[in-house]
């Protein structure tokens, strides 16, 4: 049987606020406990026309309390390089490309702020998905965190040290995995997007677990391999 992990992208104090909450009552309606990346100190300015969240601390607080896990999500969201890194489903990046001691930086004031909100986050996942090698020794030497939600494969394995929990489609689905993660942005989410996922759910729901964060010893195989593969012949 497939397990589903529900992922949204892109928390911090400016966001579509109406959104947010849209989801969280779908996902409380159906005891659905997601995977949410924070952005530590965002500077997108892509996001700088959402509306100010004056009580973010407590939202995020009581997002904890339900169990919600949270996510390291990159620093400033701010795409400084066109690299792809070892996950080119994007060709910027905030992280890959960028020299070790700024990678380092980044996951230091990112979690430095976090531990601010009483913060630790077991799990990392780059913007636009777009992270390096560089990336993963910064999160080695800066952090406790040894868990990405990120990549293509069947199912979580080990690699470089850390256990990869695969991410693989932006919209719900049946798909051919042992795990698969949906990753969703509120902040852009329509109409149609909410009744989608609220559907799926409803079909879906026992299907859904809480991200894993215990790491893995299984190895990345042949059968990875190949739906990773197929996945990026598709894309092209
Ligand atoms: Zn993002």
């Amino acid at each position: 049987m497939t397990n589903y992990i529900l992922r949204l992208d892109d928390a911090c104090e400016k966001r579509k606020i109406e959104s947010w909450n849209r989801i969280e009552s779908i996902l409380d309606k159906y005891k659905i406990r997601p995977l949410v990346g924070v952005i530590p100190n965002c500077e997108d300015p892509s996001m700088d026309d959402y509306e100010f969240d004056y009580d973010y601390e407590n939202r995020l607080k009581s997002w904890v309390k339900k169990g919600w896990t949270i996510a390291l999500h990159g620093y400033n969201h701010v795409y400084s390089t066109k690299s792809g890194g070892i996950n080119p489903v994007n060709f910027r990046s905030e992280f890959a490309g960028e020299p070790l001691e700024v990678q380092k930086e980044k996951i230091r004031e990112g979690l430095r702020i976090l531990k601010g909100y009483g913060i630790k986050p077991k799990v990392f996942f780059a913007p636009s998905h777009t992270f390096d090698e560089k990336t993963l020794v910064a999160l080695l030497e800066e952090s406790d965190i040894r868990i990405i939600s990120d990549t293509i494969a069947y199912d979580s394995y080990t690699n470089y040290g850390f256990t990869f929990v695969p991410q693989q489609t932006g919209k719900v689905r049946s798909l051919p995995f042992k795990k698969v993660t949906f990753c969703y942005h509120p902040n852009t989410m329509r109409d149609k997007d909410f009744e989608e996922l609220e559907e799926f759910i409803f079909k879906n729901s026992k299907k859904f677990i809480d991200f894993p964060t215990n790491t893995v010893t299984r190895r990345f195989n042949l059968i990875d391999w190949i739906l990773k593969k197929l996945y990026f012949l598709r894309r092209k």
